[in-house]
This record gives C-alpha cells, structure tokens and sequence, in this order.
C-alpha cells in the first residue's frame, strides 16, 4: 500500500506518538481487550457460554465495520467436539520390575493425558526413543535396530540441534509423531520435558490434568486414532523409568543440551495404566468475515488474518483466582484482528485481493478449530494465499524486534522484513526453535493445507532485560489466572504492532503475485499449486 503513509506512520512511532489516522495509542484495542478477557466472559472456554458471548462481540463490530459474513451461518462457523476428561478415581498407573508393581501418582510421578483418546487398559514394555522422532529428510531415525513392536515410547520432548526448526517442529507434532510410532509398532509414548525447555513449570502442567480435553467430533479428524496412551512425565520424577538401565535423567538431558546423540535402549520394566473416561459433547463456533478486494481478479483470492478467541475457562485456583482470561492469550491477537478491521474501514483503504479474517476457537485443546477451518474452509481452499496468525504476541516492551515465525519458509518472511524495516523494527527468525512455536499454533493447520503462513510475535534480544520481562510473564502468567487485564502491558507497543500487522496484510493483498513458499522449504509439499 501507501508507502508515503508508512513513512508518515515510521516516523510517528519513532517520535511516540501515534494518534494521528492510521494509528492509534492502542486503547481501543485495549478496551477490546478488556471485554474479551473480563471475567463475566470466565475465560472462553471452547463450547462455553462466554465463548460464545465473545463470538458475537467480534462478530457484531466486524458488522459495523461493513465486513462481509463468511461462516455457514452468518459470521459463524459452528464447530462440534466430543469432550474427555479422565476421571482418576478409577484410573490408575504402575510400573513394574521383577513381579513388582509401584504404583504412580497422578499430579505428581505422571498424568494420563486425553488428547489421544486411552484404550481402557493398557499394558507394556518400555523403550527409550532418544527424542522419538524419524525424519527422513535430515536422514534421522531415533528407532532404527530398535524391538520396538507392541512396546511404549519414552522420550524427552525436543529434536536435535542439527534438525531445522522447521522440520524439527513439523515430526513432533501429534498426528506426525503418531505415525511414526504407528510404523514401528509402537502403541503409545510417554513423554518427559527438557527441563530446560518447560515453558511452565511441572505443577501447573500437573493441574492442566484437570482440564476436559476435546476432540473435533467428525471421525476422520482423529489423527491419533489407535494410539492407545500418551502420558506426560514429570521431569523430576524420571528416574522411576531409568532406574535399573544404566543411565539417568540428567545424563540424557545433559546430552540433549551439548547437541550429542541421545542414546536408545530397552527399559526392563512393564508400564501398566487403567483408564476411566468421561465423555461428552459441545459446540463452538469459529467466526469469518471477509474484506472484499476491489480488483475485478484479485479479488477472488483471499490473505487471511488469524488468531484464536478461545481461552482455558474456569479451572483450578491459583491464588484464589479461578477464572483463565487469557487477555495475552489470545484476547490480544482476535482484538488485534478487530483493530485492523476497525481501521480499514475508517481510512477507506482498498486491497486488490480480499481480507478474511478467522477467528478460531478450540486452539488450547489442539489447534482443533483452525484444523476445522482450513479442512473445511468457507472460501475455496486454494483461494487462500496467506496466512498471518498472531498468537500470545506479548507486547510487554517497545516493539524493537519482530521474531516471525516461519520467516523463511516462504516470500511472506520477506514481506514481513520489507514492512518491519519501513518501521524501523527488526526481525528475526524463530528465537527458541526447542519451543516449537511455529506447530504450535493455528497458522500450521494452514501451513498443511498448502497456505504460506506466518506467526508475528514480539522479540526481544537474549539477555536483555526485555528477554527477562518475557521469561517472567511466562513462568507467572502463561496459562495462569493472572493473564488477566491487570498485568503491565505496553498499549503503544501494540499500536506499533497492529499497525505493522495491517500493512503487511495489505502489501500482500497488493502485490503482483501471490505469496509462494521458497524452493527449498519442507512446507512446500503441501502447496496445492
Ligand atoms: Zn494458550
């Protein structure tokens, strides 16, 4: 778009202030926010009522923003999901070693996980799969010369150094980690967190148990079916498996750390779990509206801006405080994405190619309700030719450093680059690879289907006091009850940010071609055409 407004809208935010048109000091934005993350919404849980009160919120100002209903009903998708939640009472888990069984504790030895749905009992041997990943294209096998038939994968959540993120991000999620198990015979894994790598920390993942889990009800959209249990391991209680192997935790981690070959080995003892299930049913609803492009051509094609609305709910208290807001997570990016349309709208601005915006729900319970999306999208499939998701962008510091995740996997990460330097903001690939960020939320599902995409985030440079303002929010708040609307948040930064955000959308939505993934780029596979 308008170069000569980007320059006006650079040299705006360099000076501090943002309030002239095509800015904004961020608090709309915040009040947006603020809705979204209010306690009476307690925490949009996907299938909940505040879900949906925060549904139509967004749906009702994309209509006073003239945007163009684009779900099965109205500006609403509706996505049904079947519920899970173990009930521990009659669930149990042991280990046992020569004829003797010890028993485990939920919460504190390992949790029984939902998100693959548990055979009701199940009882095998164990193998350690170093980081229980095969990916043919970096010529790495972590079970090859491995008995691994009927048994349970033990493995420690990463990939090593020599993998690319992006690759290394792809093979440990779920469906692609499921697979490669299932080739080899396995039935189920036991995973156990680099300790270094823990973006909370184990009690909070502990009482995440709590939590009812969920599946997107349509059958064929089970990409774990068969698995018959996937159990998280507490870090610090790992060496119940390894006792009696020869090695210990700290061994295999310190491994994992200086980038050495994790061994592999048998472990001679038999895991053993009962499982009782409760199940249940829901509906949500995704919510798409569409910025029509005035090209007669162009127009057809659609960029779509992303982010999730959904949140964790009501759940476990932590310091008394029961109700998950989510205002980083993700009220944030769905207000970014009511920020953008706001203000297309009120500058008139025209795009060549079409706007759609997708706020999604079901993210917390697996990226379920972007996977429903762009399995099941209300615009042709192939007419999607970007996609920018912001997710959790944490704007707690000046906007200095962007981190673009999948940066350079397709010409969108030059698209970013070119609109960061306009403001003068710097970029940066992902900073973190161990964290998979890039599989962990809704841009994937669109990455599978072929859609060059990105995820925007705040970055910051390692060891600065930003890195640690950063560090502290996600230990303190990540998934808490206090990412709620009384945290310090930098509203100018968001401005800065929102307005970054709506120029790359529209410099994609104007440029000659549409985005491509890059020659080299293992997402290129799935490209439709
Ligand atoms: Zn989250």
């Amino acid at each position: 778009m308008r170069a000569t407004s980007l320059i006006l809208v650079a040299a705006l935010i360099a000076a501090g202030t943002l309030l002239a048109a095509g800015a904004s000091d961020g608090t709309r934005w915040w009040s947006y926010v603020e809705y979204l993350a209010s306690d009476k919404l307690e925490g949009r849980n996907t299938g909940s009522e505040g879900h949906r009160r925060a549904a139509e919120y967004v749906a009702a100002q994309f209509a006073r923003d003239g945007l163009k209903p684009a779900g099965e009903s109205g500006y609403f998708q509706p996505v049904k999901f079947k519920t899970l939640q173990l009930d521990e009472t009659k669930s149990s888990l042991s280990l046992e070693s020569d004829g003797k069984e010890q028993a485990m504790k939920f919460g504190e030895d390992a949790n029984i996980g939902t998100r693959v749905d548990p055979a009701p009992s199940v009882e095998a041997g164990l193998v350690f799969v170093g980081y229980g990943l095969r990916a043919p294209e970096s010529n790495y096998d972590d079970f090859a010369g491995l008995d691994t038939k009927g048994k349970i994968a033990v493995y420690i959540s990463g990939a090593p150094a020599s993998m690319p993120s992006a690759l290394a991000a792809h093979y440990q999620s779920s469906g692609q980690r499921w697979a490669a198990l299932q080739s080899v015979g396995m039935i189920g894994a036991v995973a156990i967190a680099n300790p270094h790598h823990m973006d909370v920390p184990w009690p909070r993942v502990a009482s995440s148990r709590f939590q009812m889990t969920m599946a997107l009800a349509a059958p064929k959209m089970d990409e774990t079916a068969g698995e018959q249990i996937a159990i998280a391991w507490n870090p610090a209680h790992a060496d119940e498996l390894f006792a009696g192997t020869g090695h210990t935790f700290d061994e295999l981690v310190a491994a994992a750390e200086s980038g050495k070959q994790l061994p592999r080995f048998a472990i001679s003892k038999k895991l053993k779990a009962k499982t009782s299930v409760k199940r249940g049913e829901v509906e949500s609803q995704n919510i798409a509206a569409i910025f029509p492009g005035s090209d007669p051509k162009l127009k057809s094609e659609y960029v779509v801006m992303s982010a999730h609305i959904d949140h964790l709910g009501v759940s476990t208290p932590i310091n008394g405080d029961t109700i998950y807001n989510g205002a980083m997570d993700n009220a944030a990016g769905v207000a970014s994405m009511m920020e953008v349309a706001d203000h297309l709208k009120e500058a008139s601005v025209k795009t060549k190619r079409s706007i759609l915006f997708v706020a999604v729900t079901g993210e917390e319970k697996s990226l379920l309700g972007s996977r429903y999306y762009a399995t099941n999208p209300t615009v042709p499939a192939a007419s999607m030719v970007a996609d920018i998701n912001t997710d959790m962008y944490l704007p707690l510091y000046p906007l200095k450093i962007l981190s673009v995740y999948g940066l350079d996997e397709s010409t969108l990460g030059d698209d970013a680059r070119t609109i960061a330097k306009q403001m003068e903001i710097r970029v940066q690939a992902d900073p973190e690879p161990a964290r998979n960020i890039f599989i962990r939320s809704d841009q994937y599902n669109f990455t599978r289907r072929g859609v060059p995409s990105v995820m925007l985030e705040f970055g910051n440079e390692k060891g600065s006091p930003e890195a640690a303002t950063e560090k502290k929010w996600l230990t303190e708040r990540y998934h808490a009850p206090s990412d709620d609307v009384n945290q310090p948040v930098d509203k100018q930064a968001a401005a800065a940010f929102n307005v970054l955000i709506e120029h790359l959308i529209e410099h994609v939505a104007d440029a000659d071609a549409k985005p491509a993934w890059k020659p080299n780029s293992f997402f290129r596979r799935y490209a439709m055409n």
